[in-house]
């Protein structure tokens, strides 16, 4: 299963964040995919669409579908001494999907900063220089060999070594894999170098918890904001000592608390969300008298594979998929009126399964 990593500098929240997550988690039974150890955190996903398909199907059950986030502790030691970091931290980086770091904006006295004054850009530059720099000799080790390959007129080293020339001079400058522009072709080579700072990333910028309504105005996250445009990436204003309160709460409770806090959405329902996506994540729908359920599928799948991560047997006896768009049914009012009006098409094994199909699988036993 794909999982996003939970970096940052010491005392910026990460511990405060990370409890948050395993507090409102999901009950591991339900998603017996999912990694049982201390430092995966499983999140059920918020998504409106399932309540409304529960209201509409009237099943005898609901299930919401889930992710994990890993917590990557461990810079601590190598960064606050000016050093490089640990091969483990560098390790448990190289294995997640995606990375969320986050970002002390919060001011308190009685809270040391590793470096003395918070400042988030200098706390950023400081992770993603180490990464940097480990993807710098990852790139260095194999330059050399594929130069003398492109020498010998090696067609496929020619356009590696372009490529590895082109990343190794941005790593000079300090750039991170993901800002260098590549053509779709260059992607896939890029890809299989398995580099830290070509990994999709999002910025949590954990401000005060008096400061969360205001946070806009906040000095710090627009830093934050303007540093995350350059790359591209998003940005979650948090405060994690709330998440860590409103975790701790569920239902209408959890409903009140928001509303006197005067936010539409917990941080961390906002950071599961932009993270799904960031992951590359996407959700279907099944919705039968006894389970309305959400799936979660990688972009890009054809219906077969959709069908097997409910159960192997449905991919290898995939016969067709009885799909109707989220949008179509929530129109149609019913799945009859549906199918009445043509809006549940038949597809076969080469149909590209979209965010919000409600599917049916049919399949050989
Ligand atoms: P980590 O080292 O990054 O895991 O940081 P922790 O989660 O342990 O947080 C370090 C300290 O900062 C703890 O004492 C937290 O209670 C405090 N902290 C975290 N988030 C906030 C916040 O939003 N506001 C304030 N005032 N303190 C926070």
């Amino acid at each position: 299963a794909l999982t996003a990593g939970i970096v940052g500098l010491p005392n910026v929240g990460k511990s405060t964040l990370f409890n948050a997550i395993t507090q409102a988690g999901a009950e591991s039974a339900n998603y017996p995919f999912c990694t049982i150890d201390p430092n995966v955190g499983i999140v059920e996903v918020p998504d409106y669409r399932l309540g409304k398909l529960t209201e509409l199907v009237k099943p005898k059950k609901t299930v919401p579908t889930a992710f994990e986030f890993t917590d990557i502790a461990g810079i601590v030691k190598g960064a606050s001494k000016g050093e490089g970091l640990g091969n483990q931290f560098l390790s448990h980086i190289r294995q997640v999907d995606a990375i969320c770091h986050v970002v002390r904006c919060f001011q308190d006295e009685n809270i040391t900063h590793v470096s003395g004054t918070v400042d988030p850009i200098s706390d950023i530059e400081t992770i993603n220089l180490e990464l940097i720099l480990a993807d710098l000799e990852t790139v260095t080790k194999r330059i050399g060999r594929v130069e003398k390959l492109a020498k010998q007129k090696d067609k496929e080293a020619a356009i590696e070594y372009d490529i590895l020339a082109k990343l190794q001079h941005a790593f000079e400058s300090e750039k991170p894999a993901r800002v260098v522009e590549f053509s779709d072709e260059q992607l896939k080579i890029v890809k299989g170098l398995h580099l830290l700072t070509s990994k999709p990333i999002l910025y949590v910028a954990n401000v005060g918890e008096d400061e969360l309504l205001d946070a806009d105005n906040n000095e710090n996250v627009k830093k934050v904001r303007e540093f995350a445009a350059n790359e591209e990436a998003e940005v979650i204003v948090i405060s994690a000592k709330v998440e860590s309160e409103i975790a701790e709460l569920e239902g209408e409770e959890k409903v009140e608390f928001l509303e006197e806090l005067g936010i539409p959405e917990s941080g961390l329902d906002q950071l599961i969300k932009a993270t799904y996506s960031l992951l590359g994540l996407a959700t279907y729908f099944t919705a039968g008298e006894q389970e309305v359920r959400a799936w979660t599928f990688k972009k890009g799948i054809k219906a077969p594979q959709a069908a097997g991560i409910i159960h192997s047997d449905f991919e290898r006896g995939f016969i067709r998929a009885e799909t109707v768009s989220y949008d179509d049914l929530v129109d149609a009012g019913t799945m009859g009126a549906a199918r009445e009006k043509g809006k549940v098409r038949l597809e076969g094994k080469d149909y590209l399964v979209q965010d919000g199909d409600v599917i049916h699988f049919r399949f050989n036993v």
